[in-house]
């Protein structure tokens, strides 16, 4: 038997740090503990003093339903957060609130575009929680920053429907991009704002039964998800192979030696004697409220991707440049709009390749981009209608990009503006053929493979910004 009569099932949970101004249950700013002075964003909540009382962030609820709400999930009108008991030093309560029995949202679907057409991962459930302090251990000692303790954390749980490492890969690109349309959270996975724990088991392809799996914890990237995924995969279908049974534990994804280790066993398994909050009361979601977010959602990545390739013609790969991130889009349909007789599969294509290329070269986000989107357009069209060439279309782009002037001020400083003139074309035309006689006899004597190199002449002599088309008969008219 070989491993590809295995196939993976995996399940995943998903954890990502809201975008609140204030923590889950204090006043605290949620601040990039990347940055900040540690410590600096604390209180007597955040850090477990005895005696204080948490309090719930309305926003943080709002941003949850958002989330729930864009994975077709059912809200529960009643939820309860939960204590979770564990002992960690970056955790000075001494448990966790969570949302355990009663999650907020449950029952719901993400819609992936794999090879084989669309599939729809179900989503096990939706909850809140408060993510941890963070441990920095140097020169013998072990210090803690409390600056994330306490800031609100959705944790999103897959149904174990994903059957390979790639799905898992687009379920959670799709997933990310989701939540950075709906603005609830940064996204950014250098700064280990979403998490993934990733539960994997193998079975025989078509088996319709599930296997024994294991839980990886603490992936704060796509690379370690899928690297630790694929190791895990071919662990377990080497054992299964070989007669042996997996043993069902919670493992650790070590990098520097891009293997799993072991954690803990089924046996030695957390008992964190859930029980509901007695300090917070169970949480009502109003349905009108609800409603009013439903109403409020903005169009989702895949919508957008579909109706970007009906409305404006792009393939769907080139739509899906285009919507994996809700700026663009927007710049894209502005730049659209602002010039309507320019096809916008060109201004996709500028976009796309160009205006990313230069901003990529340059090292700037996106969204620190100066380049307009009408200037953007205006480029194009100047393109389209001849006022300029491609290729020096293409420098007039990277002065936009690093000037920030408009292209049509580029064009004339630089003196890049294309020559339509037929006068001025003929007289470039009548200097060329003078300046080469033995060129035309030749071609008069019937070799008409030197029309190209004739032409060629012209447009060095125009220095590259004669209309092409132009050229091409004023030089046929003048050779007859
Ligand atoms: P726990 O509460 O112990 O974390 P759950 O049963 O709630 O376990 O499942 C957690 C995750 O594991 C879910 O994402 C689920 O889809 C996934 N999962 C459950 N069983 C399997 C399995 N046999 N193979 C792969 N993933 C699984
Ligand atoms: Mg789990
Ligand atoms: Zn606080």
């Amino acid at each position: 038997m070989t491993n590809s009569a295995f196939e993976p099932v995996i399940g995943l949970e998903v954890h990502a740090e809201l975008l609140t101004q204030s923590k889950m249950f204090c006043g605290c700013a949620v601040v990039d503990s990347t940055i900040a002075e540690p410590n600096t964003s604390v209180c007597e909540i955040c850090t477990g003093m005895p005696g204080t009382l948490p309090v719930i962030n309305e926003r943080a609820i709002e941003f949850a339903v958002r989330v729930a709400l864009a994975l077709h999930c059912t809200i529960s009108e009643t939820s309860v957060f939960a204590r979770k008991n564990y002992f960690y030093p970056d955790l000075p309560k001494g448990y966790q609130i969570s949302q355990f029995e009663l999650p907020l949202a449950h029952d719901g679907w993400l819609a992936i575009e794999t090879e084989a057409g669309e599939k729809r991962i179900r989503i096990r459930r939706v909850h809140l929680e408060e993510d941890t302090g963070k441990l920095f251990h140097r020169q013998g000692h072990s210090l803690v920053d409390f600056n994330r303790s306490g800031v609100p954390l959705l944790e999103i749980v897959s149904e174990p429907d994903l059957s390979s490492i790639e799905e898992a890969k687009i379920y959670t690109t799709a997933l990310r991009s989701i939540l950075r349309y709906l603005e609830v959270t940064t996204g950014d996975m250098e700064k280990g704002v979403i998490r993934f724990e990733a539960n994997v088991s193998v079975r025989q392809a078509g088996s319709t039964e599930l296997g024994i799996r294991t839980e990886i914890k603490n992936l704060n990237s796509f690379r370690a998800m899928t690297h630790a995924l694929s190791y895990e995969v071919e662990r377990q279908s080497n054992i299964l192979k070989e007669g042996g049974e997996i043993s069902q534990e919670t493992l650790g994804w070590d990098e520097a030696s891009s293997s799993t280790v072991s954690q803990r066993s089924k046996e030695e398994a957390h008992d964190y004697r859930y029980f509901p909050e007695p300090d917070l009361p169970p949480l009502h979601v109003e349905p009108t409220w609800v409603a009013q977010i439903q109403s409020e959602l903005p169009e989702l990545p895949l919508e957008k991707r579909r109706r970007f390739v009906a409305e404006y013609g792009l393939t769907a790969y080139a739509a899906g440049v285009l919507t994996t991130e809700r700026s663009v889009g927007d710049y894209f349909e502005a730049a659209v709009e602002s010039a309507p007789k320019v096809r916008s599969i060109k201004i996709a294509n500028w976009l796309s390749s160009d205006l990313f290329g230069l901003l990529n070269q340059a090292g700037i986000d996106f969204q620190d981009n100066d380049v307009p989107p009408v200037d953007l357009a205006r480029l194009v069209e100047m393109v389209e209608i001849g006022e300029v060439n491609a290729t020096s279309a293409k420098t007039v782009l990277a002065e936009m990009v690093s000037s920030g002037k408009s292209p049509d001020d580029i064009v004339r400083s630089l003196g890049l503006s294309m020559i339509q003139d037929p006068e001025v074309i003929e007289s470039i035309v009548r200097r060329v053929l003078d300046a080469h006689p033995r060129q035309v006899a030749d071609y008069l004597d019937g070799n008409t493979g030197i029309f190209q190199w004739l032409f060629g002449q012209v447009m060095k002599e125009a220095e590259g910004r004669a209309n092409p088309s132009a050229v091409r008969s004023a030089l046929s008219a003048a050779l007859e």
